[in-house]
């Protein structure tokens, strides 16, 4: 299994980094942690240094913190990326939300700021991993009209547009929200097996002991529990869990181009 989206720099991990990373390569063939902020840049270039051919980063500024940095500061950050484009194997998460952002001016400024990453990923030649809330159609649009190939929709929620996702040949990563949204399910049976990766957003998204999703202080996710996702997709598709396992990781290794 590969974890195909997680933070592994955020702040909930600082106790026992390398001891969660530990149950990690225990279990789990590769996990892609995402770089959402312009400051947790440099520990997550460690991490891939540190985890070499196990832990693989994606960069960009998640659209929900369009408001927290200048003009200057984004110019540095992208000029970084480009620095240590041999460190990265995607551009993302990148995107439109429209749930956290509701002012004009700024969602404004997330599209300029989606337009520069893919631009970016153009450039780079690597692929995009997305974030949309409550803009998807926009999103598919922009990616369209750009022609962005290799795509990956992370907490994709919108089954009316599931097939223009799939006729773009991009792919779908599922987390846990699987296992309480009757949307995503809907995905999921109607995605084909070889759209999909298998995903936490650890910390974020644990599920609690009544099964319910969790906040991340009252329960941190970690990227081991792509185990719970990979057996509803098996159980929604009837299908032997280890022939999801199987697929899902050779859909992440083809996507990222991993080296493991
Ligand atoms: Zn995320």
């Amino acid at each position: 299994m590969i974890d195909a989206h997680c933070h592994l720099e955020q702040p909930d991990y600082d106790e026992e980094r390398d001891v969660v990373i530990k149950r990690c390569k225990k279990q789990l063939q590769a996990v892609i942690t995402s770089c959402a902020n312009p400051k947790d840049f440099d520990l997550t270039i460690q991490l891939v240094k540190k985890y070499k051919n196990f832990i693989f980063a994606t960069a960009s500024v998640h659209p929900q913190y369009v408001k927290n940095f200048s003009e200057d500061e984004i110019k540095e950050y992208l000029e970084k990326i480009k620095l240590h484009k041999d460190n990265l194997v995607a551009i993302g998460e990148t995107g439109l939300d429209y749930n956290w952002v509701k002012e004009t001016m700024w969602r404004e400024k997330q599209k300029k700021l989606f337009n520069r990453f893919i631009t970016l990923t153009k450039n780079l030649q690597l692929p995009l991993v997305i974030h949309s809330r409550d803009a998807t159609k926009e999103v598919l649009e922009i990616l369209e009209n750009h022609a962005v190939k290799r795509v990956q929709m992370h907490m994709f929620t919108a089954p009316s547009l599931l097939n223009r996702v799939i006729d773009n040949g991009w792919h779908i990563s599922v987390n846990n929200l699987l296992l309480r949204s009757k949307t995503v399910k809907k995905i999921v049976r109607d995605c084909p097996l070889g759209r999909l990766m298998l995903e936490t957003d650890a910390p974020w998204l644990g599920i609690g002991k009544d099964g319910n999703i969790k906040s991340k202080h009252e329960v941190r996710n970690e990227p081991i529990a792509v185990r719970l996702v990979r057996d509803k997709i098996a159980e929604i598709k009837k299908i032997f869990v280890e022939k999801v396992d199987k697929q899902t990781t050779e859909n992440a290794i083809k996507f990222y181009k991993l080296n493991i």
